[in-house]
């Protein structure tokens, strides 16, 4: 008696005669436990297993394509977004808008309170406003022009 059975390794299908022990993989090479595994088709005619197996593949295939795609990777962050998290590690209030002006600085040369507002829309403390208010007072950054910031 023929069967058809399935690797647990490599999900292939394969054809064994069913009075054998075991059977070794010819995907994987792993060892099969031919009592003990899962026997879908069930023939004494070769031809028939031969059949069989082809149509038990077509079946794993077919799962394989309809399995739900792999989940797309996340959207690449802003540099707005990118600032905001890597600031957010720091403790210092006084440090983490230093370091904000700084960068802001270096990408944007002269940055507004929109800028700044995009980067600390992860943190749940002051607006931007306020925040530029005291970046100003602190002498952090400096107003070249009317509503434009840069790094002292
Ligand atoms: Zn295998």
């Amino acid at each position: 008696m023929f069967g058809v059975i399935v690797c647990p390794s490599c999900n292939r299908a394969r054809g064994v005669d069913l009075s054998t022990a075991a059977a070794t993989c010819p995907s994987c090479g792993k060892r099969i436990n031919v009592k003990k595994a899962k026997v879908y088709f069930k023939t004494d005619s070769e031809s028939e297993l031969a059949e069989a197996v082809r149509k038990m593949s077509e079946r794993l295939s077919a799962d394989v394509e309809s399995a739900p795609p792999v989940r797309k990777k996340r959207r690449k962050l802003s540099f707005h977004e990118e600032l905001g998290v890597r600031a957010k590690k720091i403790k210092g209030s006084e440090d983490r808008l230093r370091f904000v002006a700084e960068n802001l600085s270096v990408e944007l040369g002269e940055f507004s309170s929109e800028d700044l507002a995009m980067v600390i829309k992860g943190f749940d403390e002051a607006d931007a406003e306020d925040l530029i208010e005291k970046m100003l007072s602190s002498g952090i950054i400096f107003e070249p022009g009317p509503g434009k910031y840069r790094s002292i």
